[in-house]
């Protein structure tokens, strides 16, 4: 605006006589400012909460980087996981982990990248002995479901907010089978039984891209080098669970798209119902706008994008624009994302996916929808 402008007002005034070329005056030497922590990711919009939680950590690492474990926290606000890593730092222990995601997908680093915590022992799975040494620990905040083990242990843990393939497993053991998966120490000399459920939306988002971020940063394999806390470790069932079953079927996603592609193309060339044509591409349509929109999440461009669409919002009202558009699709895929999976997963193969039985009552934004009709016979 500016520069259109002095163009403007020079185009009436004659032009300035022309100046001598000037010699740039030598640079005072700038301080260089201070590097900033391992692991900070200024794309994601994470918080570095370093200062006051970096000394959490049990030195250098003397390994490269090669894994990465989810664990939950444990305790059900942002706030109350600082105030237990207060009490960490306090005692001196290393006993935590790099990164913090709140339930509303707020991101801190608080151990730098480039240094150990002591977030894994490798007790179950003895490939990850030591792993402190190599791995990174993200923390999820979210506190496990208690379970009664006085009650029906199936009907409680059918009226949870689980994914597919983790109810599946779950609630495909026998009733004493499925109690003793679920213990979870003794309290008052009583035995205590407990899960972690499904994470929210916001949640899920900041996982994926963070995850995205340093697998890619480190080169990892995110099928094999990223891993749930109880795979490793004796833990609460479910600690990391729902949050590797949910990377991995956005993995899934590309594949089935594809496949719902052919199944498409194969129905026209069958001359198959125009009715279930329209919905399945209608569907298709959507999934794949929202994996555009996923594929640009959080990078510099669309970050910038959708700050020029809010300097632009009249005063008082919302930002609009194609940007705005793409968060849009994004906050809902996230919210409703295993409901648009399973219906992706059924429209693609044209036949329900298994983990869409037992869908008792949930906790998230409601049951699968309907979807698109299957094959008419
Ligand atoms: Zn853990």
């Amino acid at each position: 605006m500016a520069g259109k402008e002095q163009r403007r007002a020079s185009a009436k005034t004659p032009a300035p006589a022309p100046q001598a070329p000037t010699v740039a005056p030598k640079a005072k030497p700038v301080p260089e400012p201070p590097a900033p922590p391992a692991g900070l990711f200024p794309n994601l919009g994470m918080n570095d909460e370093t200062a006051a939680f970096g000394k959490m950590n049990s030195g250098d690492r003397s390994k490269p980087i090669a894994g990465i474990v989810e664990h939950r926290t444990e305790s059900p606000t942002m706030e109350s996981a600082r105030n237990s890593y207060r009490g960490q730092v306090a005692k001196g222990s290393s006993v935590g982990a790099h990164y913090l995601i709140g339930t509303d997908g707020a991101t801190s680093l608080t151990v730098p990248t480039d240094k150990k915590t002591s977030h894994v022992r490798g007790n179950k799975d003895s490939d990850w002995k030591g792993a402190n040494a190599w791995s990174i620990g993200i923390e999820n905040v979210g506190m496990p479901a208690k379970i009664d083990g006085d009650k029906d242990v199936h009907k409680q843990v059918a009226g949870l907010s689980l994914p597919p393939a983790m109810r599946e497993r779950l609630l495909g053991m026998d009733e004493a089978a499925l109690k003793t998966q679920l213990e979870d120490g003794v309290e008052g000399g009583k035995r205590q039984y407990a899960l972690h459920t499904d994470i929210p939306g916001p949640q899920k988002r900041a996982n994926y891209n963070l995850v995205n971020q340093l697998t890619a940063a480190h080169g990892l394999d995110p099928a094999t080098q990223v891993k749930a806390h109880e795979q490793v470790d004796e833990k609460t069932t479910g600690e990391g669970e729902p949050i590797i079953e949910f990377l991995s079927a956005m993995r899934d996603i590309p594949s089935k798209i594809a496949a719902l592609e052919a199944r498409i193309a194969k129905m026209q060339a069958d001359g198959g119902p125009e009715g279930a044509i329209a919905g399945l591409t209608a569907l298709l349509h959507r999934e794949q706008a929202t994996q555009r929109a996923i594929a640009a999440d959080k990078t510099p461009a669309e970050n910038l994008a959708l700050e020029g669409e809010k300097t632009l919002a009249p005063e008082g009202g919302s930002a609009e624009g194609p940007a705005h558009e793409r968060e849009q699709q994004r906050v809902d895929f996230y919210d409703n994302f295993w409901a648009r999976k399973l219906a992706l997963d059924a429209a693609a193969t044209g036949t329900p996916t298994p983990g869409a039985r037992h869908q008792g009552p949930r906790t998230d934004r409601g049951a699968v929808p309907p979807g698109p009709a299957g094959p008419v016979h």
